[in-house]
């Protein structure tokens, strides 16, 4: 069965052409970029080629990009740093939708005597600005707001609450993991410190993530030891990766356009079939604000878990907005932070497109997308009592 993969949220196909610019540095450039000799030093001029295909897409300089594991180390080191460079400052300003990278280490750092304000969202997921200006203190090491929201696609205005905080001299953090390579980022542009990003969200491989810190950002390293990365990340480099992220990131340029008008039509298409085909169906998130691949559907009275076993009888992979977790299926925290109704939020699917899904895969998707849901209406005891007593008109 072949598979439809609506799931790119969670992690991308490896592009050929990046997998093909990897190859060699398995198999014969296998030197250590840091030795002495121009076996390993060959591969040394290959990563400032790619920290120069990541800059040119950020609009960055090479210096400012930090070679990573993930996505994750990337968050975690941005906060971290700022913690270490102002010792004094015990206040972190995020949101109640951030991924568990930064929410889960912000309730970390609570226990160890930190302040963290997790600013609210509204029912679509935007963020009030002015609740982020009466929060900023002169304790308030960093504020680090995500880009674009995993779940919903909801964007945030992280350039104008940069702007913000760099009027009162805070840091400023961003995750940038499913916006870099969707939509335009352009550091010249904007304000923002730090930027996370990773490669296996943009059709490089997993393992390998970038920290962007701007020139003249004070700056202190997670993961010591070796100079790699101008003592800025030890480690020997993951020269493979690494090289796989140059490429995936000039492809991401030329490929911005084709995210914004192909891949958004077919999730429109996908998008509006849908609620017009399913009743008691609803998008999660501000439309307007969206990245272009995401679209994030509840189905009233059905439970996601449900929908997606059997979407994957069909060979279709999506994810849904409730984690199973010990025994008891809670919504995400996005759609709880949002206020979207118990009966709703269990019911809710992420779709994620790509550059490589096709019409005919959408086609298929909207074709047996409402058979899927009636088929568990009709075995949902909330379902039918909702129908007898008219709720659902
Ligand atoms: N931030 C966001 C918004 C994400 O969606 C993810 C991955 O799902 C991460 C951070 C973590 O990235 P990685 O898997 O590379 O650690």
């Amino acid at each position: 069965m072949s598979v439809i993969y609506l799931d790119n949220n969670a992690t991308t196909q490896v592009s050929e052409e990046v997998l093909d610019a990897m190859l060699p540095y398995f198999r014969e450039f296998y030197g250590n970029p840091s030795s002495m000799h121009s076996f390993g030093g060959q591969v040394g001029q290959k990563i400032r080629t790619a920290r120069e295909q990541v800059a040119t897409l950020l609009g960055a300089m090479p210096e400012e990009i930090i070679f990573t594991s993930c996505g994750t180390e990337s968050d975690n080191t941005a906060i971290r740093s700022a913690l270490t460079i102002h010792p004094d400052k015990k206040h972190i300003i995020t949101s109640r939708v951030e991924h568990p990278a930064i929410h889960v280490l912000c309730a970390q750092l609570v226990t160890q005597g930190y302040r963290i304000t997790e600013l609210s969202v509204d029912k679509n997921g935007l963020l009030d600005m002015d609740n982020l200006e009466k929060n900023l203190t002169p304790d308030t090491a960093i504020v680090s707001l995500m880009w674009g929201n995993n779940e919903t696609g909801v964007i945030f205005p992280v350039e104008k609450a940069a702007q913000m905080t760099r009027e009162r001299g805070i840091l400023f953090h961003t995750d940038a993991v499913q916006s870099v390579g969707k939509i335009p980022v352009n550091m010249k542009n904007n304000v923002i410190d730090m930027l996370s990003i990773s490669g296996h969200k943009l059709h490089a491989p997993k393992g390998i993530g970038i920290l962007y810190v701007r020139r003249g950002t004070k700056y202190s390293p997670f993961l010591i030891g070796g100079h790699q990365e101008k003592g800025r990340r030890g480690g020997t480099e993951n020269t493979p990766s690494i090289i796989g992220m140059g490429m995936a990131c000039e492809l991401a340029g030329k490929n911005m356009q084709k995210e914004n008008t192909e891949v958004k039509r077919l999730r429109d298409k996908l998008e509006k079939e849908l609620l017009a085909r399913i009743p008691q169906s609803r998008v999660n998130g501000d439309t307007a604000n969206r990245l272009p691949n995401t679209t994030n559907i509840s189905f009233e009275y059905v439970e996601g878990e449900a929908i997606l076993l059997l979407m994957n009888e069909l060979g279709i992979c999506a994810s849904s907005g409730s984690a199973c977790t010990s025994g008891s299926l809670q919504p995400s925290h996005v759609l709880r932070a949002m206020g979207v109704p118990f009966t709703m939020a269990h019911g809710s699917i992420r779709f994620s497109l790509s550059i490589y899904n096709t019409e005919k895969e959408i086609d298929f998707v909207i074709e047996k997308m409402p058979e899927i849901i009636e088929r568990l209406r009709e075995m949902s005891p909330f379902w039918n009592a909702s129908q007898s007593s008219g709720a659902g008109n």
